[in-house]
């Protein structure tokens, strides 16, 4: 066996190829790993979709995919702290680890970040090339299901855990996988309220089924009125932006309560304008950016989440499909009528 199934980036354009590759081989400080279960993830829509993002990122010929569980099947020279047979993820961020933020423990905001399925080779194959300091060995006690889904759900526990959440209300603006991902941890982690506001009923539907209290429409006209009788007339405490929609950034901070703290995590595909004065300045708000996950603090929450309250992540996972129905994966995500779609990778 020298060969494997791959979904592959073949060059510029829409679409991915199902094909087959040769199986890689790990560099001395790496680990070769066999793909179990993969997760897709909003960012392999981009590069399907082949939009702008995708177009000054990513350089085909390309194996696509970051969120995973496997095996581990063989070890690069050096690797002397795992072993073969381990069940694994890894973080997909591939740090330089020598930079000022690498070096500050801030490896999330790395200078020279690559990202699995990105900036090189990723998991929707058989078998996948990883640092061993990426490898995320996983509990037992957690199904490969969730395993996979360690990525994804580690930009939403880095999103609430970047501000108390403990006996707040929270706002989430945006129900994709990693703004209902967010629901039931900040349930978990004590908030008082958490109010979703998202167009989509479906997504609606899910974000009550993982535990929100209130969901809304976007588009609903009393939604200023619902959502400050929800909280008291003040407006919630803590906002979390899972959109990227600048719309619900604006509505998010008109009604974030003075001394209120605001994550952003949703990425706008273009310039937001915003009333500082207003909006921020005046009311005392501190705003965050936050992106991936902080390595491997993040990792740790997500372990104790999952061993805790797995199941409850359940309604998220809308799809299980083998690694050759990846098209029918893109576009029920495309068509809005899927959330987390898993690939059985290996058979
Ligand atoms: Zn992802
Ligand atoms: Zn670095």
């Amino acid at each position: 066996m020298s060969t494997m199934n791959v979904v592959k980036k073949q060059g510029p354009g829409r679409g991915i190829e199902i094909t087959t590759d040769a199986i890689p081989e790990p560099a001395p400080d790496e680990v070769l790993i066999k793909v179990n279960i993969a997760g897709i993830c909003g960012t392999d829509l981009h590069i399907y979709r082949w939009d702008a993002w995708a177009e000054s990122r990513v350089k085909p010929p390309l194996i696509i995919g970051h969120e995973f569980i496997g095996t581990i099947y063989a070890l690069g020279k050096n690797v002397k702290h795992l072993q073969i047979g381990q069940r694994v993820s890894a973080e997909g961020h591939i740090t330089c680890g020598h930079c000022k933020y690498c070096r500050n423990g801030q490896g999330h905001i790395c200078k020279d970040v690559k990202i699995l399925g990105v900036d090189r080779n990723g998991c929707f194959a058989e078998f996948v090339c990883v640092p061993a300091e990426n490898v995320w060995p996983v509990h037992p006690d957690i199904p490969d299901f969730y395993g996979a889904l360690f990525d994804p759900l580690g930009n939403a526990m880095h999103t609430v855990m970047a501000q108390p959440v403990s006996m707040k209300n929270v706002l989430i603006t945006g129900a994709g996988s990693i703004g209902l991902f967010a629901i039931p941890i900040a349930k978990e982690s004590g908030a008082k309220k958490v109010i979703v506001v998202e167009p989509n009923p479906f997504k609606r539907e899910i974000a009550l089924k993982v535990g929100a209290d209130h969901v809304l429409d976007f588009y609903d006209s009393d939604i200023r009125r619902k959502i400050l009788d929800y909280t008291d007339e003040l407006g919630p405490d803590v906002f979390l932006e899972m959109s990227g929609n600048g719309q619900s950034l604006r509505l998010g901070l008109e009604l974030l309560s003075n001394g209120g703290e605001v994550s952003l995590l949703g990425i706008p595909p273009r310039e937001v304008e915003l009333n500082l004065a207003e909006q921020i300045i005046f009311k005392g708000i501190t705003i965050r950016g936050i992106t991936g996950r902080r390595m491997f603090e993040t990792w740790y929450q997500c372990e104790s989440f999952l061993l805790k309250n797995g199941k409850v992540i359940d309604p998220i996972i809308t799809h299980v499909l083998d690694l050759e129905d990846v098209e029918k994966g893109f576009m029920e995500m495309e068509a809005n009528k899927a959330i987390k779609v898993l690939l059985k990778v290996s058979k």
